[in-house]
């Protein structure tokens, strides 16, 4: 089956639509290219690497129209490692956790493994439904997740009472709508909506949520160093992290945050053509009678992650295995949804033509396939 070829004019001029690691633009390579001699393998304690620094805190506020009073962290581990940090520095006695899938099932098992937190109240949604944020009596961060990767849901981003709101945000950061005012700590990596690389994690914290990490830091809670947020916030302020960044991750990601900015003005210009754009993949499968999308409920499909299921006469597996031997990669479902199923990154980088292109090229071997 692999062994179809597609035809040259349907091919998108470029096959990444991963969800993760996801594709970084050619022009921002050519860019680290250019300044790499005097950027890579120079101190990151000296003004080169921390102006770069300085330039994605500063982009960044600027995209998301940060209110002054709000902080730009950077710190090490991805959003892996931030679970972790939060689990020391930002839950003071009990998380509320929106459990829809993977990903936020993932912070919920991690803050229930932590002895000196009370046990964790979990919502679960089912997958491919997204949760809604409901006050809480007893837990003092609620823990949200802007885009779960894994079924392709957005979750609404609110503030309902006075707990800390907490967001996992790594693929729906500089794609999907947020106030920041609805938000204490938003934190992301760098390697699907911004377009960078893993490793890295930023958070764009509220001044609650710099009062708690303060707080806590001052307590005599046990906080490893590599996960002290107090320590990170420190480091964040002189525009360096407490250990080694990658300074070529610090980079692409402020050539993408400046593009964004300069493109489209801001989150609200990205967030319009993501709608646009997500609606390429999202109107073609409903016009498809084999296809369809797995998440019912319009208003809750992600405009930064499609998943679409396919009915039985047709097969994911086959699909992407042709894809990829025509060099259109990863969109394979999310593995343990176990769903026939095609999952498409359409993040800011991913061109609306790439988009209409991959829908072409998945006709044609659907066709070839059937027939
Ligand atoms: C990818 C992803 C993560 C994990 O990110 P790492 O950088 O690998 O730690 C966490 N949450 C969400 C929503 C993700 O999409």
């Amino acid at each position: 089956m692999s062994d179809l070829i597609l035809p040259d004019e349907l091919l998108p001029r470029d096959g990444r639509f991963g969800c993760g690691p996801s594709k970084v633009p050619a022009a921002a390579l050519s860019r680290l290219a250019e300044v790499g001699d005097d950027l890579l393998g120079t101190s990151h304690r000296k003004p080169r690497v921390r102006d770069q620094v300085r330039r994605l805190q500063e982009g960044l506020r600027q995209l998301f129209d940060l209110p002054q009073d709000y902080e730009v962290l950077l710190t090490l581990g991805g959003a892996t490692a931030f679970w972790d940090a939060a689990i020391f520095g930002l839950i003071e006695q009990r998380s509320r956790h929106y459990v829809f899938g993977e990903f936020s099932s993932k912070f919920a098992k991690a803050a229930a493994g932590a002895p000196w937190l009370a046990t964790p109240e979990v919502i679960e949604a089912e997958f491919g439904e997204a949760p809604a944020v409901v006050p809480t009596a007893d837990a003092d961060v609620q823990a949200l997740t802007h885009n779960e990767t894994s079924t392709g849901v957005m979750q609404l981003i609110e503030r309902v009472d006075d707990a800390l709101v907490v967001v996992d945000a790594t693929s729906g950061a500089a794609g999907l709508p947020v106030d920041p005012t609805q938000f204490d700590a938003y934190y992301f990596s760098l390697q699907k909506g911004l377009a960078s690389e893993g490793g890295l994690t930023v958070a764009l914290l509220s001044p609650a949520a710099i009062e708690r990490i303060e707080r806590i830091g001052a307590s005599d809670r046990y906080v490893p160093a590599f996960l002290d947020l107090h320590t990170a916030l420190d480091n964040s302020r002189k525009h360096q992290t407490y250990n080694t960044p990658s300074v070529s991750t610090v980079f692409l990601a402020a050539e993408q945050v400046d593009w964004c900015n300069d493109e489209f003005g801001g989150l609200d210009g990205v967030v319009a053509a993501q709608r646009e754009k997500s609606a390429v993949i999202y109107d073609w499968a409903q016009e498809r009678d084999w296809a369809s999308p797995f998440v019912s409920e319009a208003s809750a499909r992600s405009l930064v992650v499609a998943t679409i299921d396919l009915d039985d006469s047709v097969s994911a597996d086959e699909i992407n295995a042709v894809l990829r031997a025509n060099g259109i990669l990863d969109t394979d479902a999310y593995r343990k949804l176990g769903r026939n199923q095609l999952r498409i990154g359409m993040f800011p980088a991913v061109d609306r033509d790439d988009l209409a292109a991959y829908t072409a090229c998945v006709d044609w071997i659907v066709e070839r396939l059937a027939g």
